[in-house]
């Protein structure tokens, strides 16, 4: 028997959107967004009323980006998230979140019922647990945040299923969906009420002017009064010097068939992520993510694919059929970044840092961003602000995680060639420059630059993909050197 495997999302499986046209002119907009994922998408269609010009552009396909590798869960018990954000800010803050959350799933709620959005949502419970002692008192913790918070839930010892658990807090209004089925519907009904959408359109410079902004691609301009960042990463250094702010986690992500959809959805709260959830089409799947660690700290994708498919196929499921790897964007203290890009900036809005927890921020990011655009108040604007002040924990994080890129940034620098390299492939220095070399199996050499646009780490190569990605910030290019991710926008060709 052939088992064909698909690396690559289970979300992208039968999407057959026609593409949508490159920019092709000099055009202005009030509002420039720049990024289709959920953030992007969600700020559009908040503002499909708002009589504003708005322009939507993305590098790639709308939908394709992170969001297309989520595990689209909609809820809001996120791991210890609330225990965090209690320790750095307070109980009021910390329950704000959580009202956020519940706000954003109601948002994505009534999309799906007012516009008949068929997206497979499904209700369902949440839980959070763990199979560590050590762990336990922190889901206590937890229990009590939520019990004074007024919020229900329950303690359980284990998981409707037979997984290594011995205690789990569970709550029972929270739900799951298809991201992508509902994102592209979003984008269709943003289409009809005339927002401008451009695909394949990659913004690599954006020009502060007087009352504006001029974001250019490779050929054209856009010309506009404000810019949402809704890129996932901005693609630029200054200001702001974001990289310094945030760092990158990757998560592995394998689904496979089971004979029947649980109705629930888990993750735990271990030393190792251990995320679960079922989704339903004309077959049963379980979706697992695991493995999760700081960007550039397991770089052997195919060494991590190899243990991940060995946990899934142990605890879960022999039959699995697709796997596929993601980033997201991780802020110190817990909170998203939405708002004001700068201070004392209105022109300029960015929503990113969710933490993994994007289905619900990004879809909150869009409500606020798009009040904000209008000069309209959120009534969350002010726990997710771009510029809120450092609290020592939160400072402590920031340097913590610089320390470790630094040192990511050093190593990329003295090492060439890693252990789990095939022989076809190796990184060389000549005259001081370091080139990766891949010769594909008709024996042709594929020379590119091994050094990334964005912050010059150099490039670790990706078996599964074959693609030289960025261990610093997450950039990727093909064997070839044309960037597929940002946050670079140029490509690493020897011409
Ligand atoms: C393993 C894993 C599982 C997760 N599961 C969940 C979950 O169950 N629930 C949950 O709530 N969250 C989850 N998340 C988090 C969630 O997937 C992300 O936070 C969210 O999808 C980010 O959306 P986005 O719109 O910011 O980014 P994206 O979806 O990446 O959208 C950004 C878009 O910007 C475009 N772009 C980038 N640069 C440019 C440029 N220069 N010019 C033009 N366009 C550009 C890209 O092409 C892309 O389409 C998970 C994350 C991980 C890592």
């Amino acid at each position: 028997m052939v088992i064909i495997m698909i690396y690559n999302s289970l979300w992208l499986k039968g999407i057959n959107e026609k593409i949508l046209p490159s920019l092709s002119d000099n055009i202005t907009a009030d509002v420039l967004i720049i990024g289709g994922g959920i953030t992007g998408i969600s700020t559009a269609f908040y503002l499909r009323n708002s009589n504003l010009n708005v322009v939507l552009v993305d590098s790639n396909r709308i939908g394709y980006g992170v969001t297309s590798k989520t595990t689209g869960k909609l809820t809001y018990l996120q791991e210890l998230i609330y225990n965090k954000i209690q320790s750095n800010y307070g109980f009021k803050v910390a329950k704000k979140y959580l009202d956020s959350q519940k706000y954003a799933i109601e948002l994505v709620k009534s999309n799906i019922l007012n516009y008949n959005i068929k997206c497979n949502f499904e209700s369902n419970s949440s839980y959070v647990f763990t199979n560590q002692d050590s762990n336990v008192h922190k889901l206590k913790e937890l229990k009590t945040f939520l019990t004074n918070s007024y919020n229900d839930c329950k303690i359980t010892p284990h998981l409707p299923i037979k997984y290594p658990c011995k205690y789990a807090v569970k709550v029972d209004d929270t739900g799951v969906f298809h991201p992508i089925k509902y994102l592209l519907e979003l984008k269709n009904i943003c289409k009809k009420s005339g927002i401008k959408m451009y695909e394949k359109t990659k913004i690599v410079n954006l020009e502060k002017k007087d009352d504006g902004y001029i974001a250019k691609t490779l050929k054209n301009t856009i010309t506009a009064k404000k810019v949402v960042l809704a890129c996932h990463y901005p693609f630029f250094l200054t200001p702001g010097l974001f990289p310094f702010k945030t760092y990158l986690e990757k998560s592995y992500v394998a689904s496979g068939i089971v004979p029947k959809n649980k109705m629930f959805n888990a993750i735990s709260c271990n030393d190792s992520t251990h995320s679960i959830r079922y989704y339903s089409d004309n077959k049963d799947y379980i979706i697992y993510a695991g493995l999760s660690k700081t960007l550039g700290n397991n770089m052997d994708n195919e060494q991590n694919f190899k243990d991940l498919t060995w946990h899934v196929k142990t605890n879960l499921t022999e039959d699995i059929k697709y796997e596929w790897f993601n980033y997201d964007v991780m802020t110190a203290d817990g909170l998203p970044l939405i708002g004001y890009y700068e201070k004392d900036n209105t022109n300029l809005l960015i929503g990113t840092g969710y933490n993994t927890w994007g289905m619900t921020n990004g879809s909150l990011a869009g409500k606020i961003l798009s009040d904000l655009v209008q000069n309209k108040k959120n009534k969350y604007m002010d726990i997710f602000d771009p510029n809120r002040k450092l609290t020592i924990p939160k400072a402590i994080n920031i340097v913590n995680h610089n320390l470790k890129t630094g040192i990511t940034y050093t190593l990329s620098k003295l090492k060439n060639n890693y252990d789990f390299y095939p022989p076809n492939v190796k990184v060389i220095t000549k005259n001081g420059i370091k080139y990766g070399i891949y010769i594909d199996e008709n024996n042709n050499e594929h020379i590119v630059q091994n050094v990334c646009p964005h912050m010059k780490c150099n490039l670790i190569f990706n078996t599964i993909d074959k693609t030289w990605d960025c261990p610093c910030h997450g950039s990727r290019f093909d064997i070839d050197g044309k960037v597929i991710k940002g946050p670079s926008v140029y490509n690493i060709s020897v011409k």
